[in-house]
């Protein structure tokens, strides 16, 4: 069987609790970190999802991994690993090796909702930006970037597509200022594919039988 990733990279060198959720969720996003994230980090990061997935009319309900119970049924669903370590301590000003900073499993062609974000990797790209941050601050704006990655992979997932688009979220590459930017989005084109998916429309579908 032919494995493949998708692979979302930086744009060359240097320059990447319970969730509120609505009662209208059947997609299930199951996470598992290798290291746990600081609650403030993560807290970022699904606000960041949530706004970039909105305009598409995508919800989620986020799960742990380990504590999946067998009873839950969802129409559409992810499994997220992320990498590494996902806080902000011991930050150095010194770049680390490029690389994916996130990718979803492909085989034989075919998108498997299997993605992975590569925390380590992400605060390596832009570590000495995060270090002249205040703290606060410097934890959003983490939080915010590991957000914009899962993203990205989402929409693989979600719209089932392989393709990038031209700019925003869709980008197959960031840049530091982008990652870091107060604000990014999906191009309409990519937002257009979300609505469009399958994902989408059970959304619309179990809020009809309700
Ligand atoms: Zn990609």
């Amino acid at each position: 069987m032919k494995a493949l990733f998708l692979c979302l990279v930086l744009a060359a060198l240097p320059a990447f609790g319970e969730h509120q959720e609505t009662s209208l969720a059947p997609i299930a996003l199951y996470i598992q970190f290798l290291q746990p994230p600081p609650p403030a980090v993560f807290k970022a990061l699904q606000d960041e999802v949530s706004s970039i997935m909105a305009p598409a009319g995508l919800r989620f309900a986020w799960r742990s991994l380990p504590d999946a119970r067998r009873s839950e049924g969802w129409v559409e669903l992810a499994v997220i690993t992320f990498r590494g370590s996902c806080d902000v301590a011991a930050l150095n000003p010194h770049s680390s090796v490029p690389g994916p900073l996130g990718w979803t499993h492909i085989s034989d062609g075919v998108i498997l909702p299997f993605a992975e974000v590569d925390c380590q990797r992400i605060r390596g790209f832009f570590q000495k930006q995060l270090l002249a941050m205040p703290a606060k601050e410097r934890v959003e704006a983490y939080g915010r970037a590991l957000g914009r990655v899962l993203a990205h992979e989402l929409y693989h997932i979600f719209a089932n597509t392989t393709s990038h688009g031209s700019f925003g979220v869709g980008k197959s590459k960031y840049t530091v200022e982008e990652l870091l930017s107060p604000k990014f989005q999906f191009g309409a084109r990519e937002s257009s594919s979300l609505k469009s998916s399958k994902a989408h429309t059970a959304l619309e579908w179990a809020a009809l039988e309700r």
